[in-house]
């Protein structure tokens, strides 16, 4: 059995938790996967790395708009997997070989479970075991793609967000099942490298979570772009000569080269041995913790995907940043600050969002202002002959604080940003939009204008 200070299950957000205060510390860092999590490998980076790439792709076909005749010659998949790997793999390499050569923390490489209080068994992905115990622990384990019955039950061949931007060769065409931002991503992805895309969606919309204006304003877009089955449930999967044929509910088919199945994530808390240490959990599978980062067991704690019901990298940070300052400071908690949470979808159009959308404002009887600018109305707008960007601002009219922001169109994620720094600052709509310059003609007038297309209760009113 091996004694350390601090053991953390999950080498994503967790592998940061070893701050300059655990310098003196014995740290294991358990991974069983690739080094670095999803974020790094799976995640955020190489999908947006794929995202930029398609934006180019769509930028030359659509050249001609703007007078500039520009066509794509080809799409070297290969070599665009190859450039992009090529720059993360030796980033995932390097994390673990400093966690494994490195000062003051051990990485055992395989599967984590807790046997007992702060006790883990660990199955070492080269056959050996390893029993580690701990003055702390904590629970960074993420999230998995969820396989629905019928695919799984089918035995159909399928990609996951894992795999599928490391296939050999680009398809010509692929069904995408699921209608959330995984699924809106990699369509984009797909269809701008020249691949045939048809989603498959159980809802109405796509993006449902989204403010409805959003969602719906985004689903058109989708319907123009792609083969869209909307209200489709899968009731077969087989294969073809050609590959995958999805049987759908209302007696039609999807059919193309390859299937990719993004239909949700689980957190990965079902083979941690969770029971044997005390540590409870949701119905949906997150690790229950309070505002400090703190499990149902004393000494364990969890943060990210793994208890987090955001799933988002830049949350899954921050609760690091606070757990690492709890763990080393017991008598000082800091807690998480999930007020004002901000999101992206890098898709076709992209789109970003913070606070409440006006279907929950409703929902909790809130009296509110609403504003949708367009981006064509804008300079920059001309600029980019934009026809369906917008901005949604919905603001509380006695106070003037905003409530909610959520866009659609380009750049909608750095777009955003001003909106995200006035609600964390408890800022009102009009201070924000005269209390500065805003560029001109640059697209952040889009919001600029927005807020100030806010009726707010006069003063005294
Ligand atoms: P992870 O990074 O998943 O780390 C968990 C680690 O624990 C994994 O490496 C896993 O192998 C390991 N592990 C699990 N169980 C065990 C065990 N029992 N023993 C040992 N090791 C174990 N978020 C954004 O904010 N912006 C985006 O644009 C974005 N895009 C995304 C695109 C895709 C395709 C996907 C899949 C996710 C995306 N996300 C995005 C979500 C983001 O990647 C996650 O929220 C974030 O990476 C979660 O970090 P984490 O540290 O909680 O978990």
């Amino acid at each position: 059995m091996d004694h350390v200070d601090l053991a953390i299950i999950g080498s994503g957000s967790g592998n940061s938790l070893v701050t300059p205060d655990f310098a003196d510390a014995q740290v294991a860092v358990i991974e069983q996967g690739v080094f670095g999590g999803t974020c790094l490998n799976v995640g955020c980076i190489p999908t947006k790395m794929y995202v930029h790439t398609a934006d180019l792709a769509v930028a030359a076909r659509d050249s001609a708009r703007f007078g500039v005749d520009s066509r794509v010659d080809a799409v070297r998949w290969r070599d665009i997997r190859d450039r992009i790997f090529g720059r993360i793999d030796p980033i995932s390499r390097g994390g673990r070989d400093y966690r494994l050569t490195g000062p003051g923390t051990t990485a055992y490489l395989g599967h984590a479970r807790f046997t007992g209080d702060r006790t883990l068994d660990i199955a070492l992905n080269d056959g050996g075991r390893a029993q580690v115990r701990a003055e702390q622990v904590v629970i960074a384990t993420g999230a998995r793609p969820v396989i629905p019955d019928v695919i799984s039950a089918s035995g159909v061949p399928f990609h996951t967000s894992d795999d599928v931007m490391r296939m050999d060769e680009l398809p010509a065409s692929m069904v995408i099942l699921g209608g959330g931002y995984i699924a809106a991503e990699f369509a984009h992805i797909f269809s701008a490298l020249g691949v045939a895309v048809t989603l498959v969606v159980r809802g109405p919309r796509l993006l449902r979570r989204q403010d409805f204006d959003i969602s719906a304003a985004f689903t058109e877009r989708a319907l123009a772009q792609w083969d869209v089955r909307l209200g489709r449930g899968v009731v077969s999967a087989g294969t073809t000569e050609d590959g995958i044929r999805l049987g759908l509910d209302d007696g039609t088919a999807a059919s193309a080269d390859v299937l990719l199945v993004a239909t949700g994530r689980r957190p990965n808390t079902d083979d941690l041995g969770l029971e044997a240490a005390k540590v409870a959990c949701h119905e949906d599978g997150r690790v229950v913790v309070d505002a400090h980062g703190r499990t149902t067991a004393p000494g364990v704690w969890a943060l990210g995907d793994a208890s987090s019901p955001y799933q988002l990298k830049h949350v899954a940070n921050h609760e690091a940043r606070v757990v690492a300052h709890n763990l080393a400071h017991p008598k000082d908690l800091r807690s998480f600050d999930h007020a004002f949470v901000p999101a992206a979808v890098f898709s076709r159009p992209q789109i970003a969002t913070v606070g409440a959308t006006q279907q929950q404002l409703e929902a909790e009887g809130r009296r509110f202002a609403v504003k949708l600018q367009k981006y064509g109305d804008t300079a920059f707008g001309w600029a980019l002959e934009d026809e369906y960007g917008v901005c949604k601002v919905l603001a509380d009219p006695a106070t003037g604080l905003l409530l909610g922001v959520h866009l659609m169109g380009e750049f909608a994620s750095t777009v955003i940003q001003p909106a995200i720094q006035a609600m964390s600052f408890r800022q009102r709509a009009d201070e924000v939009a005269r209390g500065q310059y805003w560029i001109h003609p640059a697209l952040s007038e889009v919001l600029e204008n927005a807020l100030l297309g806010v009726e707010l209760d006069p003063p005294g009113a």
